[in-house]
């Protein structure tokens, strides 16, 4: 690796706004570093010379023990002292990193949502967000830290050496840069491969995993358990062979390292031994150069695994950069808010496909719903009712036409204009893992208990909620789990009760209620929209004649409309529908 590859530097960009965290960091690595090496020289000093100095009387006298003991417990003191201190900033500094990591992820996820989110799998999503950002603590935690104090080390180790023995110095710290560039680069080459498969490897496993758990009663009906099970013992084995060869290659570097360290105190014996027998060098100073060198192996030690993971950090930051390189489909402008007095809707040759060679899943769409009417869309599934309200709510745009809203295209409005005219009941609502309450506070944050109730109330929820062991403080479950489907729906509206913008949007709410259920949820929401604009799709014509205008969809375009008296009152597809379901 010659130079910093480019999907990194993002991400090294990130790690400046910690610099204050990481230098303290970086700075108790390197002392406790030279405080390690000072104290095994030091202690291999002292002993010899004491040695030495015992040999005859005269020394043993005058031979100062204070001062080198002294040395002695200051490196040892320092050295705990700095790795304690090293230890707490960087590992802080690691946390704050991959803290600022997730947030920054997350602002980028957030836009890409709904429409270019849906090519991804969600196990896939949770594993870039999971496993590849932790990955990157790699980066200053095992590669960018260790690499400088390393390399300033070995700067101060030669000077240090030098002043005693030229060639002791470039022996030496000849075998410790080979050790720290050579077998760290060869590290990084071999296990490349592995740790990028790794990579994905994880991210398959964990795909695997979340959605055989969230599918678990389907494969139990289906016998399908036995397929996923192989499959994810077939990804479990693949992770398991890398994993072997990333273990093989760390113990072959630390072999390497253990050779290098052996064999520089075999030179620096060999060259010093000569030293001393010409008289050139002292005994004592032998030792110390000796026990110096053999503990300053201790520098390079972490790069080669270090470097050899890096290919999985850069195949983390790949995968990460996939996600925020991705041009969201929408995006809002950051114009001034502007209120909108009276939020007519129109579709204007409204063209949409979700893919460019897709089919037209609306053509020529045009339509005009002014603020305070109730308006019902029918048509047979896949006819575009739910595409249409997507289109409406931004989470799509047309590909042709334009859909306004008080006279101005939805396109100008910035996204707390357009969201703050908008409740929405989506043919899916999402129910998340908590309380009653919590799912219903997702639409007004500030809603008192009575608000709640009012609300659950309307959408024909209150007594159901009464039966419930805690009330309002009942968890539904894991994704709404424990509650019925019809009963999740309901949350829904309860939920655009709660949030009661001006316009609302409601993708089939009384999918799967019984028909008095319904009734009397329709004329509770009919109460609740009084004065405001409803646009409700549905199979299920039921109160029909207290819609405004009904539109009736076929292949994504209008085919008939008009009120329900008027819409019966001749040979229209609408009346067949209707006598045929008889309601
Ligand atoms: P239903 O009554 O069953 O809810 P619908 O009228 O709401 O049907 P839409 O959901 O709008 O129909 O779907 C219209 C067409 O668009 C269908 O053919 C559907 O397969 C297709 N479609 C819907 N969502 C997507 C998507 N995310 N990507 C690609 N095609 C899609
Ligand atoms: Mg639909």
């Amino acid at each position: 690796m010659d130079r910093i590859p480019d999907e990194l530097m993002p991400f090294i960009r990130l790690l400046r706004q910690h610099w204050r965290r990481m230098v303290p960091g970086t700075i108790g690595g390197f002392v406790a570093l030279v405080s390690a090496v000072g104290l095994l020289a030091l202690s291999g000093w002292f002993i010899s010379a004491a040695a030495f100095a015992g040999l005859s009387a005269a020394a043993a006298a005058n031979f100062n023990f204070f001062f080198p003991s002294i040395g002695v417990r200051l490196f040892a003191f320092a050295r705990t002292a700095a790795r304690y201190g090293e230890r707490v900033f960087s590992h802080d500094a690691t946390f704050r990193i991959l803290e600022s990591l997730r947030s920054w992820f997350y602002r980028h996820i957030e836009p890409l949502a709904p429409a270019r989110l849906m090519r991804f799998r969600s196990g896939d999503l949770l594993n870039r967000i999971v496993e590849d950002i932790d990955a990157m603590d790699n980066l200053y935690l095992r590669v960018l830290s260790p690499t400088l104090i390393a390399g300033c080390f070995g700067l101060l180790f030669f000077g240090f050496l030098w002043a005693f023995d030229g060639l002791i110095a470039v022996t030496a710290v000849g075998l410790l840069a080979f050790a720290g560039v050579a077998v760290s680069l060869a590290a990084e080459r071999s296990g490349g491969r592995s740790g990028r498969h790794m990579a994905h490897i994880h991210s398959a496993l964990r795909t695997q995993i979340v959605e055989s758990l969230q599918g678990m009663s389907e494969l139990l009906v289906y016998d399908g358990q036995k397929h996923y099970l192989a499959e994810i013992c077939r990804i479990d084995s693949q992770l398991i062979r890398e994993q072997k060869t990333m273990s093989r290659l760390a113990g072959l570097s630390s072999a390497w390292l253990t050779l290098c360290s052996g064999l520089a105190m075999v030179l620096v014996l060999y060259i010093g031994v000569d030293r001393v027998h010409s008289g050139d060098m002292n005994g004592a100073i032998l030792a110390l150069m000796a026990l110096a060198v053999s503990a300053a192996f201790e520098a390079v030690l972490p790069l080669p695994v270090a470097f050899q993971y890096l290919g999985r950090t850069r195949e983390s930051a790949r995968r990460l950069l996939e996600i925020v390189d991705a041009a969201p489909e929408i995006t809002f402008p950051e114009t001034e808010s502007t209120p909108v007095y009276c939020p007519d809707v129109a579709f204007e040759a409204v063209e949409f496909r979700y893919t460019a060679d897709g089919p037209a899943v609306l053509s020529g769409f045009s339509t005009f719903i002014p603020y305070g009417s109730r308006i019902a869309l029918i048509g047979q599934t896949g006819s575009g009712k739910s595409t249409l309200m997507n289109l409406m709510a931004r989470f799509w745009d047309p590909v042709q036409g334009r859909i306004c809203i008080g006279n101005r295209d939805i396109r100008e409005y910035n996204e707390t204009d357009l969201r703050s005219l908008f409740s929405v009941v989506p043919q899916q609502p999402h129910m998340f893992g908590g309380t009653v309450r919590e799912n219903l506070r997702l639409a007004s944050g500030d809603a008192s208990d009575s608000d709640i109730l009012e609300a659950l109330d309307t959408a024909r929820l209150l007594e159901f909620v009464r039966t419930l062991p805690d009330g309002l403080d009942t968890w539904i479950g894991e994704a709404g789990k424990m509650i019925s489907g019809g009963q999740a729906r309901r949350l829904a509206v309860a939920r655009a009760v709660l949030q009661g913008n001006p316009v609302w949007i409601l993708d089939e709410p009384t999918e799967g209620l019984d028909l008095d259920t319904e009734r009397h949820m329709m004329r509770r929401i009919e109460a609740a929209t009084q004065g405001k604009t409803v646009i409700l799709a549905t199979h299920r014509l039921v109160d029909m004649d207290r819609m405004d205008r009904i539109l009736l969809m076929e292949g994504g375009t209008i085919v008939e409309e008009g009120t329900h008296e008027e819409l019966t009152a001749g040979p229209t597809r609408y009346a067949a529908m209707h006598d045929r379901l008889r309601i």
